[in-house]
Order: C-alpha cells, then sequence, then structure tokens
C-alpha cells in the first residue's frame, strides 16, 4: 500500500485505514470517499485549515480515498494522516515513515487527544510498525508495553520530526504508582455493622456480589462506598483492560492500580448503563469491568434494567448491538446493591415502625427476586443500631479496624487466588467454572456431612450449594487455611439467609 494508515475504531477494536490523496489541476474542490457526510464535511475544514498553520494553501481539485470502503469511519481520528498525505500529494512533506498516525486538527494545527489511543497502540504493535499520537494522549500509550510511540503538539512539530529537522519525542515512560492512601469513607469511621463489614470483606477479596438490606440510616450505603477503599490492586492484565474501555470511551486516564468504582443511579437509562448510541460505546458496565458497579436503592431500579444486566454480569462480558453490527465490551464486574426491606424502609427496625401491610411487603420482597439475585453470592440485612447500641459503641472496646489494614487482608486472599486459578485463566474464586468447583472446592468428609445437612435444612439449589463453596472458600483464603473447614462454611452460609434462599 502506497498511503499513510491511519486507524477507525469497532467498539474496543482499532482498525487500519489507508489513507491515498491526488491533487489535479483545476478549480478547488476537496473530496473525500470512504467516510460518512458530515465527518468528511468537519474533517475537510479541519484539515484545510490546520495545513494553513504549516504553510500549505491547498489548491487545485483535490480527491482522498479512505480505504477499506465499506468500514465506517470517525473523522477526527483521521485528521493526520489525511493532513500528512495531503502534504505528501502537494509536495511539501517528501518521506513519511511506515507508522500509524492518529489525531484530530485544531484549526490553528494543534493535535487535539482522540478517544482510542490505547485500541491504536494494540494495533501498532501487531503491525509492528511506531504510532504518532497527540501529546495528550501520550501517557495512556505509555501504559501498553511494547509499543514505539511518538507524540507531538501540534501539526508543525510532527512535520519537523518527520522533515528530520527535530527529533522524535518519544512517549514518556509509563510510571503506576502504587495505592496509598485508601479513598474516603474509611471503615473505620462507620459504626457497629461488623457483620456488613465482614461481608464487604469477602465480598471485596473473592470478587463476590453482596447484596445488603437494611433501613435508611442503617450505614449500608456507607459500607458500599467504603469498598473502594478495601479492593485488591489492579494486576497488568486487568489494568490494561480498564485502560482499553476508558480510551475507548475518550476518557482521561490517569496510571492508577485503583479498581473502578462506578455507581448508578436508579433514574439511569439502559443505554448508559449497558451500551450503545450511534456508536456503540460501552455503558457503565464496562466501565466498572474488573471494579465495582453500585447499585443503590436496588428496588427503584426498573425491571427491564435489572434484565438486560443479567447477562453481562453471568457472562462476563456484554454484546451491544444496532443495525449496522455489533461489538463485545467486558463486564466482569463486582455487583453490590443496596436496598430498604420494605416500602415504608422500617420493616425489622428496632425502633421505627414499619407502615407497610403484609401485602405490600410481600410484592415489594418479589423485586428482590429474580435473574439477578441468583448472582448474588452475599446476602445479608443490615439493621440500623439502637440509641443505646450506638452510644455503646462510642468509647468502648477496641478502635474500629482501618480499611488499610483490611485491604491487606484481602490483597493477600486475593494473591493466594490469583496463583490458584492461574494456569487456569481465572484471578479470584467467584469467577471459576462448575467444573472447577468440583475438581478444586473439595471437602474432608466431616465437612462434607455438615454442608449437606445445612443444605437439606436451608432448601439451598444446586448453585445455592457451589455459592456456599466459593464464598467458604474465600473465607479460607482471607484466614490463610489451606483447607476449607467447618467454621468456614457455617460463615458463608450466614450470608445466603436474607431473601433468595435457593
Ligand atoms: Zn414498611
Amino acid at each position: 500500500m502506497s498511503g499513510i494508515p491511519g486507524v477507525t475504531l469497532r467498539g474496543m477494536e482499532a482498525l487500519p485505514v489507508e489513507v491515498e490523496a491526488a491533487i489535479t489541476g483545476g478549480l478547488f474542490s476537496v473530496s473525500i470517499v470512504g467516510m460518512p457526510d458530515v465527518a468528511v464535511r468537519e474533517s475537510r475544514e479541519r484539515v484545510r485549515s490546520a495545513l494553513r498553520s504549516v504553510g500549505l494553501n491547498l489548491k487545485g481539485r483535490v480527491s482522498v480515498n479512505l480505504a477499506p470502503a465499506d468500514i465506517p469511519k470517525e473523522g477526527a481520528l483521521l485528521d493526520l494522516p489525511i493532513a500528512l498525505e495531503l502534504m505528501r500529494a502537494a509536495g511539501a512533506l517528501k518521506r513519511c515513515p511506515r507508522a500509524l498516525y492518529m489525531g484530530e486538527l485544531a484549526l490553528d494545527g494543534r493535535l487535539r487527544r482522540v478517544r482510542g489511543a490505547v485500541p491504536a497502540a494494540f494495533l501498532a504493535r501487531k503491525m509492528k510498525i511506531p504510532l504518532f499520537i497527540p501529546s495528550e494522549n501520550a501517557s495512556e500509550v505509555s501504559l501498553v508495553q511494547g509499543v514505539e510511540g511518538y507524540c507531538a503538539d501540534n501539526l508543525g512539530e510532527l512535520v519537523m520530526m518527520l522533515k528530520g529537522e527535530e527529533k522524535p519525542r518519544p512517549l514518556p515512560p509509563a510510571y503506576i504508582p502504587d495505592i496509598t492512601a485508601a479513598p474516603e469513607p474509611d471503615f473505620a469511621d462507620i459504626k457497629g455493622q461488623l457483620q456488613a463489614k465482614r461481608a464487604a470483606e469477602i465480598s471485596a477479596a473473592g470478587h463476590h456480589n453482596l447484596l445488603m438490606v437494611g433501613s435508611p440510616g442503617s450505614g449500608k450505603t456507607l459500607i458500599a462506598r467504603a469498598m473502594a477503599g478495601i479492593l485488591p490492586p489492579l494486576t497488568d492484565d486487568e489494568l490494561v483492560e480498564t485502560l482499553l474501555v476508558r480510551s475507548t470511551l475518550g476518557m482521561e486516564i490517569k496510571a492508577s492500580r485503583e479498581r473502578p468504582f462506578r455507581v448508578v443511579h436508579f433514574t439511569a437509562s439502559t443505554v448508559s448503563v449497558c451500551g450503545g448510541g450511534a456508536d456503540l460505546r460501552p455503558g457503565e458496565v464496562s466501565l466498572a469491568h474488573r471494579g465495582v458497579l453500585f447499585l443503590d436503592e436496588y428496588t427503584e431500579f426498573k425491571r427491564d434494567l435489572t434484565e438486560s444486566l443479567r447477562a453481562p454480569i453471568e457472562d462476563g462480558e456484554i454484546t451491544v448491538s444496532r443495525a449496522a453490527g455489533s461489538v463485545k465490551y467486558p463486564s466482569r464486574v463486582l455487583l453490590v446493591l443496596a436496598a430498604n426491606p420494605c416500602a415504608c424502609g422500617y420493616a425489622g427496625d428496632p425502633v421505627i415502625p414499619c407502615k407497610c401491610s403484609p401485602a405490600e411487603i410481600e410484592r415489594y420482597r418479589r423485586k428482590l427476586s429474580g435473574p439477578i439475585m441468583d448472582r448474588i453470592d452475599l446476602q445479608l440485612a443490615v439493621p440500623r443500631l439502637t440509641p443505646e447500641e450506638l452510644l455503646s459503641i462510642d468509647g468502648k472496646g477496641t478502635p474500629p479496624e482501618k480499611s488499610e489494614s483490611i485491604r491487606k487482608r484481602v490483597i493477600s486472599a486475593r494473591n493466594i487466588q490469583i496463583q490458584r486459578w492461574k494456569e487456569h485463566g481465572y484471578t479470584c474464586n467467584a469467577e471459576i467454572p462448575e467444573s472447577l468447583v468440583k475438581r478444586y472446592l473439595t471437602l474432608d468428609d466431616e465437612t462434607r456431612d455438615y454442608l449437606a445437612k445445612m443444605a437439606m435444612k436451608m432448601n439451598f439449589s444446586g448453585r445455592g450449594l457451589t455459592r456456599v463453596l466459593k464464598v467458604a472458600r474465600t473465607i479460607a483464603d482471607l484466614a490463610g487455611e489451606e483447607d476449607i473447614q467447618r467454621k468456614h462454611i457455617a460463615e458463608a452460609i450466614i450470608y445466603r439467609q436474607v431473601y433468595n434462599r435457593r
């Protein structure tokens, strides 16, 4: 191919585009073939104006061809290769090294950050050619290993590099700081609620989905938010996966091993949560990939939204489709749900009486069942503390544990899991398939008998049993114990008693 390579995006995948141009005599006109009209118009104006900034006034009949013709293209990503190819066609640029060029041009020639620089870096690595990008995209691309990348602030600077009049500016070295301080709120600031805090710790350690049911003021929302501070750091692979999603959306990216923590309000649209729209962008469930997706006031969510979350929660990926095609995004999230126990909020409260009729309570509880509940490993009631309890906690006994020290336990439990499941391609207990549960989560005779007895008594389904086993494995990992023991099973069962006993 003789043109200049650029990229366009299909989901999180960058596809190569070849830009070719010819300039012939005649009245001035610019035609671009292979791109939608709107994008062409906008790109044409930006490129033409940016070229003036490097002293090139386009004259004559200019035609640009973007190949292959059959894939849709995004104008902004292609401004830079179009500009370079036009300079070449006009004789203003003699040599242009074989590389991927990507960037949106401002009218004054500045290079603006684009979405999709990380997918483009993957493509450049695969094609074994360098990548030229706007400086504003440099830090995110530097996090992708094995890429020869260069950046520039504006078209003029880049042209000097290509002409050899200036040294190519390599990307700054990647630097990913260790997680230091835990974000607010800290677990130490939350009074009482030892069992809910423990459930949050198990959830974070084994990536187990969590449901907390409690009255307003019980602290369930606070506990959910504090989970951000005890999650284990992202591994290298996980970091790159989250980078891909964020880069595809064009989000500002800071190098950090902190896991995503996304809060979704019940008024959110299905598209914003699951992804979609004209350009098939990822939604919150993919932005939360490898981190937490928190749905507060879960019973207020519309049924069709929770229904459409079922597949991504189950499969760890989501297919977003439109007439033009479909793309896949990752969605391996830790789902955290919080809900009131009834419509008025005070069923089971120690002080405030519940105003709901039994029928209303029954109708309400039905919202806490269904397909998503089947995927929740840990369910528990978080009762509001009585005034006496609140008073007795103050100033008495050992102070509550800080998030930082809980996180240390979580990290060592997760490291055990990463080692255990490495050869199977998993990183935590929650995500292993049934076949591995049977093979690896074995019990001695006495413990198995105990579990069988409890399963009978509590009417567990096969799925429910598997969940108890996985959670018990995580509890044993938190304790640093080799085998799953009776006490681990007994604790795991506590978290299956609330609403959906199956
Ligand atoms: Zn009530």
